[in-house]
């Protein structure tokens, strides 16, 4: 979680600059201080990539950019849509859909341009859209990686929705196509964002209790439709670990500021008909550097959402934890008072302004990598029949 990052570098050839100002995607943006005369050209998106290089005037800024959501289904149309309305610094500009019908219903409520609909045929000619600057993936995990590639081939920056995808192999080649194409990823870890969340961040990692003791930790649902893509190893990759218990392994690592060492898990399994493809219920303990412990449990059969940190000279929960909100905390001295908002406004907003001023999100495709190297240990684990499982990270 501390691990310094690596920053990428906008515009590394005078040649990559001049042609992405040209196009106008972005335009104005990313400019480092060392681009000096050429840095400060283009004053605007419809200059040809010769007058870019003669001039010397400000690249016009956009003041918001432009998102397409990449899948239209729960929580693009309950969630991120509506945080859409709220952000400051980006705006539903775009959507990816392969249903028409929904394409017209989106198109009338949130007055989106025909010429910015696209489905997933159609989907790389977004290259060729200067409206759009951010493409958020919120496909079944599966496809999180083929859309990301494909989008930061285009020049466009990602955000991703977690899990970032169904492998560490994949989460690499994501990272790789982003920093090829000089485009920037985020995943979607929306709590780091949540004041609830930021509390206990501050609590655990500032050890205002003194120096944590142990994590207790659960999220877990009870889920419904036999049928859906969540039950299906091919298109989600995993079962509850995948989808909410990277919930307790974010969790574990931003309350305590460590990264885990080591895991040990065990899987359980009541239903062997609806989960014969996806794991139902997993408990894991995660040892950090530090020797501290956390034990975190995920499960499709059971509704469970705390997180409780144990210091030397207090405590303090979270419950719930991670769902939407209203979210509930305590403390040794007393209850949280936090405002619900919307962190998913708040993510967007603050990704689209570190793409303007060029700086680093701290829900990095590296963070996202690190947690599915974290799940594949913890399937090791379950694998080997509940052996300790290095951590290499
Ligand atoms: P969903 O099933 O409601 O929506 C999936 C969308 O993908 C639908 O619009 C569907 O039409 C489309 N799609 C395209 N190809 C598909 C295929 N082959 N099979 C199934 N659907 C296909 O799912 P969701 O709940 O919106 O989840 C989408 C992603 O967002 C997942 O990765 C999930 O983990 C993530 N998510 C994140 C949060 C969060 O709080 N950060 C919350 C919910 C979901």
């Amino acid at each position: 979680m501390n691990r310094p990052m690596k920053k990428p570098t906008y515009y590394t050839t005078r040649r990559k600059f001049v042609k992405r100002i040209s196009q106008g995607a972005g335009a104005g943006l990313f400019l480092p201080a060392s681009m000096g005369v050429l840095g400060s050209a283009c004053s605007s998106n419809q200059q040809s990539s010769e007058t870019v290089t003669e001039s010397t005037e400000a690249p016009a800024k956009k003041d918001r950019l432009g998102l397409a959501l990449v899948g239209l289904g729960n929580y693009s149309k309950g969630q991120l849509a509506p945080a859409l309305e709220q952000t400051e610094k980006c705006y539903l500009a775009g959507i990816v859909t392969g249903t028409p019908a929904k394409a017209e219903e989106w198109k009338q409520k949130y007055n989106i341009p025909d010429g910015n609909i696209y489905n997933y045929d159609n989907y790389d000619e977004l290259v060729n859209n200067d409206d759009i600057d951010i493409i958020y993936v919120v496909l079944p995990n599966s496809m999180h990686a083929e859309y990301t590639i494909r989008a930061a081939k285009a020049g466009k920056h990602v955000m991703c929705e977690k899990p970032m995808a169904i492998s560490v192999d994949e989460c690499q080649q994501m990272i790789d196509a982003c920093n090829q194409n000089n485009v920037q990823l985020a995943v979607g870890y929306r709590l780091h964002y949540e004041p609830f969340n930021q509390e206990v961040i501050r609590l655990g990692q500032e050890q205002v209790f003194g120096p944590l003791t142990g994590i207790d930790n659960a999220f877990g649902f009870t889920i419904g439709d036999p049928t859906q893509w969540r039950l299906d190893y091919e298109r989600a990759g995993g079962g509850a670990l995948m989808d909410v218990g990277i919930y307790t392994i974010q969790a574990a690592c931003y309350t305590s500021g460590e990264e885990p060492v080591s895991v040990v898990a065990e899987e359980f399994k009541t239903d062997m008909e609806k989960f014969s493809e996806v794991d139902e219920t997993i408990n894991f303990t995660l040892t950090f550097p530090s020797g501290l412990k956390a034990n975190c449990q995920t499960s499709y059969n059971k509704n469970y959402n705390k997180l409780r940190g144990e210091a030397e000279n207090g405590w303090f929960e979270l419950s719930p934890a991670y769902t939407y909100g209203p979210l509930a905390g305590e403390t040794s001295e007393g209850p949280m008072d936090f405002p619900q908002i919307s962190e998913q406004a708040v993510h967007m907003d603050r990704f689209a302004e570190c793409i303007m001023q060029n700086e680093m999100i701290k829900t990095t495709g590296e963070m996202g990598m690190r947690d599915m190297k974290i799940i594949e240990a913890i399937y090791q684990s379950i694998e080997q029949g509940s052996q300790e499982v290095p951590i290499d990270l």
